[in-house]
């Protein structure tokens, strides 16, 4: 008989979906089951289905695979931030490297890829420097910090996360215990009345430094002085401020932030180079994985101090000003004026004068230039290109340009293999040649990875419309 709705059924997962579902067949129909894993045999009810497929839920584990773990974190089911903590690190780290693998393959149409294995961390867990805390109310009125569950904004109480810093939850004690002796209000998304909306605590790894930022529904947090004493008693607390966000949005900071106490930012190193972090600055949130990124991405731009480079997406310029250290000529282009001026400011801390940065879109941005250079005579030159696009990957204006400008080398620094795998095809169709890939788990506990590629111009390649030029010799048409 067929399965309905709310039916429940043994299942034997087989595979796991790229998003870390896990993956079973009853009776002919596949079906996702979220929190399975790969070798279990689990009782599961229907939750949703299609014509071939469905969802279920996991109800009961009936045999756990042998990859299962206990899990550090009492709510990872609930909490949309560690979709595969109940599976080994070791099996988390190759479903990865296969999911990399598999894009390249079946999106980017690539056969012997020159994989490299993906470099893990020592300790999966307490890795990010920056979370942002939702605050709220539970049902019996008694004010609540924690995470959304998974896909929606029902706040799990949770002030001590895995993937945080031990000083996370002394700084959510202290603010909530000073919300509750003030009375001073959550915010209420529906209402949208209260005052706290969210509690943003940043660390620097390198330097023990903190920053907290209150994120308010207002311009003014009552009793301010009182919240101040008692977190300045922490150690290392070096900036405390208040950002107003008065919008029904869901996006979490507003654009004015005033430092209640202490500096407006704090400092961090990766490598040798020195980053000042404001509130709202964008800055990596996995700061040991981040340098292995960015080595990777030196080691494969391979180097010798007369190169001139451009680093597309360069958000506060990270890869930029840890690159220019070895290049003649650094050029940063980046969306968000903000982020730019950071990457001046930072260029400056490091004294670094071999870096320029440009506002605007990379699609845009790259194209103008090598227009500009084309009527004056010349060919927009660089050696090396380095993208680090967000998910939806590069637009082809773009990569159309990258193709035209012929730099020696690309590395492709990415945080979603598939559109990666789509780029990389039409960067290889126009003359390049995939060389390295290296996948880097800056998300441990996550389905999320981070890839690190490498692509070399092939010296003599034949365009397609005309069989006896190449690229590199070809006049600039
Ligand atoms: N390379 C940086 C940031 C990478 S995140 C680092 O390692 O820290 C991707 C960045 O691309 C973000 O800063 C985002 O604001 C920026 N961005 C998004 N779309 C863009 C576009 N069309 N052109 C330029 N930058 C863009």
């Amino acid at each position: 008989m067929a399965l309905k709705k709310n039916d429940e059924f043994v299942i034997d997962i087989e595979d796991m979906s790229v998003d870390g579902e896990g993956i079973g067949k009853y009776e002919g129909m596949t079906f996702f089951v979220k929190d399975a894993l790969i070798g279990d045999t689990v009782r599961a009810k229907v939750m949703k289905l299609k014509k071939t497929y469905g969802y279920a839920r996991l109800m009961e584990i009936l045999k756990p695979s042998a990859d299962r773990v206990d899990p550090v974190c009492r709510f990872h089911r609930q909490c949309g931030g560690c979709q595969i903590q109940a599976l080994s690190y070791e099996k988390q780290l190759e479903f990865k490297q296969e999911k990399v693998e598999n894009n390249l393959r079946r999106i980017g149409g690539f056969r012997n890829i020159p994989m490299e294995p993906i470099i893990g961390m020592e300790e999966p867990f307490h890795y990010r420097n920056k979370a942002q805390f939702p605050v709220g109310k539970d049902k019996e009125g008694h004010i609540i910090t924690g995470f959304y569950a998974g896909r929606t904004h029902q706040i799990i109480p949770n002030r001590d996360c895995a993937l945080g810093i031990p000083a996370n939850k002394e700084i959510l004690d202290i603010v909530i215990d000073f919300m509750e002796t003030y009375q001073i209000e959550p915010y209420d998304e529906m209402s949208g009345t209260g005052l706290v909306r969210h509690i943003l605590i940043r660390a620097g790894f390198q330097t023990g430094e903190l920053m907290v930022c209150l994120i308010i529904n207002g311009d003014e947090l009552p009793h301010q002085e009182a919240l101040i004493e008692k977190l300045t008693k922490i150690k290392g607390m070096t900036s405390i401020s208040v950002n107003r966000n008065t919008k029904k949005s869901n996006v979490i900071l507003g654009d004015r932030t005033k430092t209640i106490w202490g500096q407006p930012y704090i400092t961090d190193y990766i490598g040798d180079v020195k980053y000042q972090i404001s509130p709202v600055s964008f800055f990596q949130v996995n700061p040991v994985q981040t340098k292995a990124m960015y080595d990777l991405a030196l080691e494969y731009a391979d180097l010798s101090g007369g190169e001139v480079l451009w680093d597309l997406y360069c958000g506060i310029g990270t890869i930029s000003l840890f690159l220019a250290q070895k290049a003649e000529k650094v050029y940063g282009v980046e969306i968000i004026p903000q982020a730019i001026e950071d990457a001046r400011k930072n260029a400056a801390v490091n004294e670094i004068q071999n870096a320029e940065f440009f506002v605007g879109k990379a699609e845009e941005i790259l194209p103008e230039f090598y227009e500009k250079e084309k009527a004056a005579g010349k060919k927009a030159y660089a050696d090396v290109i380095v993208v680090d696009p967000p998910r939806k990957g590069c637009d082809t204006k773009l990569l159309e340009t990258i193709l035209k400008m012929a730099p020696s080398k690309v590395v492709y620094v990415s945080c979603d293999s598939a559109t990666l795998a789509r780029d990389l095809k039409i960067l290889c169709g126009g003359g390049y040649q995939l060389k390295r890939v290296r996948p880097i788990d800056n998300f441990c506990q996550s389905t999320h990875v981070e890839v690190v590629t490498l692509l070399q111009r092939m010296s003599h390649i034949r365009e397609k419309t005309n069989a006896h030029s190449c690229i590199r010799c070809a006049p600039i048409v």
